[in-house]
C-alpha cells in the first residue's frame, strides 16, 4: 500500500508493479489521481487502501501525519514505512519515524527509502544510488521491507534501531561532510599564495618601475599559485602518516589513540590527495593556454622587432632552452605520476587492488 498521490508515491507504485508487487494506492481524491499511476495500481481512498494492504507506504509530508490520524482504527497491527525527509538538519526534535510511531502506537514502524529520489525510483537501481537504509525496532518488520528494496532491485542495509532514524533522515540533507576541511584548506592555501604571486608579479614591479602588470592576475598570478597549493597538498597527504609513525615509535606501541587533530587529519587524506591533483590539473590547463594569450602575441612581436632594430641574428641561449625542456618533461611526468595516484585512490579501483599493490602505488 501506498499513502498519498504525489511525486514520491507514484515513482514508489511504479517501481513496485515493475518489480510484481499488488499495490494499492490511497488518495484523498482518488478519482482525480488515478489516471496519474499505471494501470495495474488501484487507486482508492485512504481509508480502503489501508483496510488491503499490509505494508503501508507514507508517501505525505510529516506536517501532516495528523491528518492519518482518523485511520488509527485500520491501522492497527500493519506495518508502516516512513519514507519521509526534512528540509533541515536535526530541524525536528525527534525523527519523523518517531513521531509517526508515537501518533500510531499500535502500527510497527520501519524507516527507509528516504535515501532514494523518486528519480531513481522511476529509473530503476541501475542508475543512481542504491541503497536503502533501514531501521525499526521490531526485527520482523525490518525482514520484510528489507525484502521488499531488494525485490526492487536495491540493497537494504540494516542501521539498526529507531534511534537511527534521525541519522538516516540526516544523509540526503548533508553536503559533502568529508569534503568542508579539505576544501577550506585548500581556499586558504590559494589565497596565501595567491597574495605572495600577486605581490611579486604585479605589485612590486608596480611600486618599483611603475610598470602596469595588472594583465597577469587572470591566467599568470593564478597559473603560478596553482602548483605551490597543489605540491602544500600533497605534502599534506603524506605529512600525517609520518607524524603518526614518529608518534608510535616515540610512545613504543601502536596500541594508544592518536591526538584527535592528527585522526581528523588521517582521515582526510583523500580528499587533500584529490584537490592536489585537481589543482594540478588545473595548472596544466593554464600552462597550456598560455600561448593563446593576446599579451604572449605582442610580446614575442615586440622581441622580434627589437631583435631586428638590434641587428640580432639569433637570440637563442642553449641553457635556457634546455631548462625549459627538463622542466617541462618533469612537470608532465610529475602530473602522469598525480593522475595514477590519484585514480588508484578513488574506491571503485582501490577494492580492486590488495593492500601490498596500493602501498607500491602509493
Ligand atoms: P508531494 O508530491 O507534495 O506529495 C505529497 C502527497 O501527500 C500529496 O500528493 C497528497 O496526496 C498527500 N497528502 C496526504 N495528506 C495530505 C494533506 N493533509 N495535505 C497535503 N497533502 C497530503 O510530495 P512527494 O515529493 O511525493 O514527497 C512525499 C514524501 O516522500 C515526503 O515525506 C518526502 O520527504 C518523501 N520523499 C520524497 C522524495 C522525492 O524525490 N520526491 C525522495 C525521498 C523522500 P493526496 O492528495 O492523493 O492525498
Amino acid at each position: 500500500g501506498v499513502l498519498g498521490s504525489g511525486d514520491f508515491a507514484r515513482s514508489l507504485a511504479v517501481r513496485l508493479v515493475r518489480s510484481g508487487f499488488k499495490v494499492v494506492v490511497g488518495s484523498r481524491n482518488p478519482k482525480r489521481k488515478a489516471s496519474l499511476f499505471p494501470a495495474e495500481a488501484e487507486v482508492t481512498f485512504q481509508a480502503e487502501a489501508v483496510k488491503k494492504a499490509d505494508v503501508i507506504f507514507v508517501a505525505i509530508f510529516r506536517e501532516h501525519y495528523s491528518t492519518l490520524c482518523d485511520l488509527a482504527d485500520v491501522l492497527v497491527g500493519k506495518i508502516l514505512v516512513d519514507v519521509s525527509n526534512n528540509t533541515e538538519i536535526n530541524y525536528h526534535k525527534e525523527s519523523n519515524a518517531e513521531y509517526l510511531a508515537s501518533l500510531f502506537p499500535a502500527c510497527t514502524v520501519v524507516k527507509g527509502f528516504n535515501v532514494i529520489s523518486a528519480w531513481t525510483l522511476q529509473s530503476g537501481a541501475r542508475d543512481g544510488n542504491k541503497q536503502v537504509l533501514i531501521c525499526s525496532n521490531n526485527q520482523e518488520a525490518k525482514r520484510i521491507v528489507a525484502e521488499i528494496a531488494q525485490a526492487m532491485g536495491f540493497t537494504p542495509v540494516d542501521m539498526g534501531c529507531m534511534s537511527s532514524a534521525c541519522e538516516i533522515e540526516n544523509i540526503p540533507l548533508r553536503l559533502l561532510p568529508a569534503w568542508k576541511i579539505p576544501i577550506f584548506l585548500a581556499l586558504g592555501l590559494f589565497l596565501c599564495f595567491f597574495t605572495y604571486n600577486l605581490i611579486r608579479q604585479v605589485i612590486h614591479p608596480y611600486i618599483r618601475e611603475q610598470k602596469n602588470k595588472l594583465y597577469k592576475i587572470p591566467i599568470e598570478v593564478v597559473n603560478t599559485t596553482l602548483p605551490c597549493v597543489s605540491y602544500v597538498m600533497l605534502s599534506l597527504v603524506y605529512l600525517p602518516g609520518v607524524l603518526a609513525a614518529c608518534s608510535q615509535l616515540y610512545y613504543g606501541t601502536k596500541y594508544r589513540r592518536f591526538p584527535d587533530w592528527l585522526d581528523q587529519w588521517l582521515q582526510h587524506r583523500k580528499q587533500i590527495g584529490l584537490l592536489s591533483f585537481f589543482c594540478a590539473a588545473l595548472h596544466a590547463v593554464y600552462s597550456l593556454c598560455l600561448p593563446m594569450r593576446r599579451s604572449h602575441r605582442y610580446l614575442l612581436i615586440d622581441t622580434a622587432v627589437k631583435q631586428a632594430v638590434e641587428k640580432k641574428m639569433t637570440i637563442w641561449v642553449e641553457e635556457e632552452v634546455w631548462r625549459m625542456e627538463i622542466y617541462i618533461s618533469v612537470g608532465i611526468i610529475a602530473l602522469g605520476l598525480l593522475s595514477l595516484l590519484a585514480i588508484t585512490s578513488l574506491p571503485s579501483i582501490a577494492n580492486s587492488l590488495n593492500w601490498r599493490e596500493f602501498s607500491f602505488i602509493q
